[in-house]
């Protein structure tokens, strides 16, 4: 099957330029996922030409407060990718002070994308499933709102499912008994491999974007599923995803999927 990463923070890793290079070798595909506007162009510099490396622009809700000075350079850059996140909210303990400031980030965000005619969505929701649900559903024309470590309630799962929300599931998540609960409750087609790294971990170090495939056989015992299944399920659910139309030209051009060898850029 595929190497898939739809969330990983490549340029957090101790270092960014060995784990781009040892990706790019395995043929990793990677949402690489920003913390600031800031950070966007570094980061999409440590994706080698032609690698399976797209970068997402992002604004990570537990530093967003204080940097709405950023969203004009996040406005600035957004027609340079499909891609958006980390955003979200943060509602725990040491966030929740700033969750009003947050989500009118988020909303703004939100606005943006839609403006530029929708975008693939990396989305954090710690603490605040109800909240990032009910600034999603305020901006439809954002785009495919892909939700990342979602903790929410089977019914949050299910609220979240109707508004045509994707997951992006990591072992972590499948390693704890409300993440099972929870990926229990999405459709299968609707879900997609990620680390987090490099906050996910493999014991105590940090996991490596080709390690997420390890979602395999933790999804196949939920799910009573042979490995294979699973496997061609989440291929098929990733290139549906990527393969989903973008208004923008720009972006139909980047998307680019031959069938006929398996090889997909996006
Ligand atoms: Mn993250």
């Amino acid at each position: 099957m595929a190497l898939i990463d739809f969330h990983c923070h490549l340029d957090l890793y101790p270092d960014p330029h060995a784990v781009a290079a040892e990706a790019t070798a395995r043929g990793v595909y990677i949402l690489s996922v920003t913390t600031t506007p800031t950070a966007f162009a570094g980061t999409q510099a440590l994706a080698p030409a032609g690698s399976r490396i797209r970068t997402a622009l992002g604004l990570h809700p537990e530093i967003a407060a204080g940097r709405e000075h950023e969203l004009r350079l996040f406005e600035e850059l957004l027609p340079q990718t499909r891609y958006v996140g980390e955003v979200g909210l943060d509602g725990s303990r040491a966030h929740r002070d700033t969750l009003d400031r947050q989500g009118g980030i988020l909303t703004e965000i939100l606005e943006l994308s839609a403006n530029a005619g929708g975008k693939i969505i990396s989305l954090h929701s710690r603490g605040a499933v109800t909240a990032v649900l009910d600034v999603i559903s305020t901006e439809p024309r954002a785009g495919v709102c892909v939700l990342h470590w979602f903790n929410g309630s089977s019914r949050q799962v299910r609220r979240a499912s109707e508004m045509e929300c994707w997951f992006s599931v990591g072992y972590n998540m499948l390693a704890s008994e409300r993440g099972r609960e929870a990926v229990a409750a999405m459709p299968r087609d609707r879900i997609i491999p990620e680390t987090d790294g490099p906050f996910g971990l493999r014991g105590d170090r940090p996991a490596w974007p080709w390690e997420a495939v390890e979602v395999v056989p933790m999804l196949a015992g939920l799910w009573r599923e042979n490995l294979d299944n699973v496997a061609a399920q989440l291929d098929r659910n990733f290139r549906a995803l990527v393969e989903e139309p973008q208004p923008c030209a720009m972006d139909l051009v980047e998307t680019t999927i031959r069938r006929g060898n398996g090889e997909i850029r996006h």
